[in-house]
């Protein structure tokens, strides 16, 4: 199958880009990757997208835009991409190891970013028995027992409220002695009886049988004030930012110091002609679902005249 434009993964960025270059007549198609709609898919409300003035629910706005991309003649394919060659055009990627290889003139990369953890031997081994970077996905195990969040920012704030919703209680773990999420989130959580913050907190260890049942925190680390103590959770959700997922694109393309796709000024080329790039996997910086739209708009634009020039 060859195309002239094929975007690489489905949030915002590779759906917007897919209504673009369909509706500029470049048969888009897009690889869905492992979670079609991309992060939005696992969020509940979200209120700032614009347009939704009501507020959306985020599989909702996804679902939406992928309907607006299908429309205008956006090919689906799910399926996970497993290798490129941008060495030479039309550029090669192969989808779930083989299954199909396709070949495209212009590639748009939205791959967006990833949950991070916080590399404590304990949370591989509690992974799915009381560790989870996903509130919405996995809180309901949690009804009326008690779980923690760890972080500062506007995930980890929306994360507690909507666990304080399920859980009997909720540790929000932040390690310096301020919210840095929005001040809107930040009175939503001190509003809420159920949550309690935890400041200048960070964790050293998790503790259990088969299933979590202790995190152990230190308040003021290397400090005089230092001190060591346990809270009993049976749910411990990460939400400490993300990073981006270039793992395929690593030695292919050009990537920053913490592994985002580097793009040349204010546009989305990356340093192989006909290769761009949109969305988070892109943008340290911003990260939100209207930024990444806006991103994978331009790539599409970026890809359409890259086509004008080069055909
Ligand atoms: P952020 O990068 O904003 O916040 C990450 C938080 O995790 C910070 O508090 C940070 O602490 C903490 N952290 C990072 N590493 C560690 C660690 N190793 N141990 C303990 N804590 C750690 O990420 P978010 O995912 O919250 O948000 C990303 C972007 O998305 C932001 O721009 C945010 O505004 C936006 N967003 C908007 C929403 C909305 O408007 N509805 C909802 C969700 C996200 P520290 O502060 O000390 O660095």
């Amino acid at each position: 199958m060859r195309t002239k434009c094929l975007i690489i993964g489905s949030g915002p960025a590779g759906y917007t880009a897919g209504i673009y270059a369909s509706r500029a007549n470049l048969m888009p198609i897009i690889v869905e990757g492992p979670q079609p709609g991309g992060q939005l898919t696992t969020t509940t409300e979200v209120e700032n997208f614009p347009g939704y003035f009501d507020g959306v629910e985020g599989p909702k706005l996804m679902e939406d835009l992928r309907t607006q991309a299908v429309r205008f003649g956006a090919r689906i394919i799910s399926g996970l991409v497993t290798d490129v060659d941008f060495s030479e055009r039309p550029f090669k990627v192969v989808v779930d190891h083989g299954k199909d290889t396709l070949e495209a003139d212009t590639i748009i990369i939205s791959t967006g970013a990833s949950a991070k953890y916080l590399g404590l031997p304990d949370e591989t081994k509690y992974r799915g028995m009381g560790v989870s970077a996903c509130a919405t996905c996995d809180g309901f195990f949690f009804r009326n027992r008690p779980v923690a969040v760890v972080g500062g920012g506007d995930t980890a704030c929306e994360e507690a409220i909507y666990l304080a919703g399920l859980a009997s209680k909720v540790y929000l773990i932040v390690r310096k002695d301020y919210l840095r999420a929005s001040k809107v989130m930040q009175k939503r959580v001190e509003e809420n009886d159920k949550i309690e913050v935890l400041f200048n907190t960070q964790t050293v260890g998790l503790e259990g049988g088969e299933l979590l049942e202790k995190a152990r925190l230190v308040r003021f680390k290397g400090t005089p004030q230092e001190e060591e103590f346990t809270v009993d959770v049976e749910g411990f959700f990460l939400a400490i930012g993300h990073q981006p997922n270039t793992k395929l694109f690593e030695g292919k393309i050009e990537l920053d110091p913490q592994g985002y796709i580097v793009t040349d000024g204010k546009t989305t080329r990356t340093n192989i002609d006909g290769v761009f790039a949109a969305g988070d996997v892109a943008d340290p910086v911003y990260q939100q679902a209207i930024s990444a739209a806006g991103m994978g708009c331009r790539a599409a634009l970026d890809a359409e005249k890259f086509l004008m020039l080069n055909e």
